[in-house]
């Protein structure tokens, strides 16, 4: 079996508005229109395999993030062929979860993510091909 691949890399910005052309530039790909997460306390945007993330509110964990943390590199996605087989091999093999269960994400994908502290410190999130 082939690994998973790299879906995307998730980047924490106060505003896509103001950084989409920084990420423009940077990518040579054009900005996304923004989704709304509302569940994930999330707006969303694509420039290539670049996603932005803007917190929906203060009290948003993104929003935590950032006040913590500032701007930059919040987790990186892996394209995974059956989300629930994922979540299960990986729960049996003492990773800890995030999410119990598929929620959905971004470009209307199922998602789940794992906890960074079962992988190397890196928020990791896993998105069903
Ligand atoms: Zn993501």
């Amino acid at each position: 079996m082939d690994g998973f691949k790299i879906d995307h890399i998730a980047i924490a910005v106060p505003s896509i508005t103001d950084a989409a052309a920084t990420f423009e530039l940077l990518t040579g790909h054009t900005c996304s229109p923004v989704e709304e997460l509302p569940d994930q306390g999330v707006n969303v945007a694509f420039v290539g395999s670049l996603e932005l993330i803007e917190p929906r509110g203060p009290a948003t964990s993104v929003a935590r993030f950032i006040d913590r943390r500032g701007a930059g590199l919040h987790h990186i996605a892996f394209r995974v062929p059956d989300l629930s087989e994922a979540l299960a091999k990986y729960r049996d093999s003492g990773v800890r979860l995030i999410d119990e269960e598929p929620r959905p994400g971004g470009r209307g994908h199922r998602v789940a993510f794992l906890h960074p502290k079962s992988t190397g410190g890196v928020l990791v999130e896993l998105v069903q091909e």
